[in-house]
């Protein structure tokens, strides 16, 4: 990492790095390593996704076993399909991309998975151990934005206590698999944490609470929702928004939620995108993977 720019393609070289060591670790023990990710339709961010895990698990030496259902399939096909991946021993954990198609009803798959697998915390089990500071899984988006803050105090000479306990972290947007965990990390280190939503914005307020932000945690969706003006002068800046864009040729390329160009230049430090959350995001996954192999593997045996 170096200048403002918090470089997540080098963060993510070191994670994977530790992780090449772990997985090696477990097969000498006649452990394997197996991630199962299930994709239901055709959307462009997720099939994206899967690809990215795919070739991650690939040079990792971790077993990928994906699973494609097309998008008219019934929230009883998809059941049956995670019924399966919860009794397979050579799972360890188990990815269910989303968007999931309108018909079939999320909570109802998350609830389905075996709690033991379910390494994007998304069971209500390990979302509820999240929520009280006594994670099982941390899910991997929020984990890598703290991951890349403490990282950078670390860099900075900061201490992070210290920094966190006199932060005020601001985080923008309140979706349940990036920004409440965001949130609950936020609240684990002892900071005080401000959280807002799309409401914010539609009464003409969320300025008012991000320019307060010691660090801001943005994950809206919103390209470009986060300007100068926004931001106080000399804050920490996380920008997890992966937003499609098409450009003039056709290509498409990612944008965030924060407009780098302006904002860049007012602050302490800054995630890029493409470059920066993303992809510790991917390893982190692939991590939680690796951390589900010893003790899924473990029941497996006992039973
Ligand atoms: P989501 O649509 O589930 O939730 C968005 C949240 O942002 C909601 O709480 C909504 O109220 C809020 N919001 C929407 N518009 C807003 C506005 N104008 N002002 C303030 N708040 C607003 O989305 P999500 O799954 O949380 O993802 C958010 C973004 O993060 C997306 O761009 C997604 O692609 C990206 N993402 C990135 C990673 C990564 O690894 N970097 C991982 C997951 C998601």
């Amino acid at each position: 990492m170096s200048g403002r720019t918090i470089d997540g393609r080098a963060a993510a070289r070191l994670l994977t790095e530790g992780l090449t060591a772990e997985v090696t670790r477990l097969q000498e023990d006649g452990l394997g390593v197996g991630l199962a990710t299930v994709l239901v339709g055709d959307g462009f961010s997720s099939a994206a996704y899967e690809r990215r895990l795919r070739r991650l698990a690939t040079e990792l030496g971790v077993r990928y076993l994906p699973r494609t259902l097309p998008g008219t399939a019934t929230e009883a096909d998809l059941l049956a399909v995670i019924a399966e991946l919860n009794a397979a021993p050579e799972v360890s954990g188990i990815l269910v991309l989303r968007p999931l198609p309108a018909h079939i009803d999320e909570a109802t798959v998350f609830r389905a998975i075996d709690p033991a697998k379910d390494i994007e915390a998304v069971h209500p089990e390990n979302a509820g151990l999240l929520a009280l500071g006594v994670p099982r899984f941390v899910p991997s988006t929020a984990a890598s934005v703290f991951h890349l803050l403490d990282t950078w105090l670390d860099q900075a000479g900061e201490d992070r206590t210290d920094f966190y306990h006199r932060s005020l972290i601001v985080v923008v947007g309140r979706s349940n698999n990036v920004g409440k965990p965001a949130i609950s990390l936020g609240y684990h280190r002892e900071a005080t944490v401000e959280s807002v939503d799309e409401w914010a914005s539609r009464t003409g307020n969320l300025g008012r609470h991000t320019r307060r932000a010691d660090v801001l945690i943005v994950a809206a969706g919103r390209p470009g929702l986060i300007k100068a003006e926004h931001v106080k002068p000399g804050a920490v800046v996380l920008d997890v928004g992966i937003n499609p864009r098409t450009g003039p040729a056709g290509r498409v390329h990612m944008v965030g939620d924060v407009d780098f160009a302006s904002v860049a230049p007012r602050v302490r430090a800054i995630t890029p995108v493409p470059g920066g959350v993303g992809p510790v995001t991917d390893v982190w996954l692939l991590r939680n993977t690796v951390t589900a192999a010893r003790p899924a593997r473990a029941l497996v045996e006992a039973s």
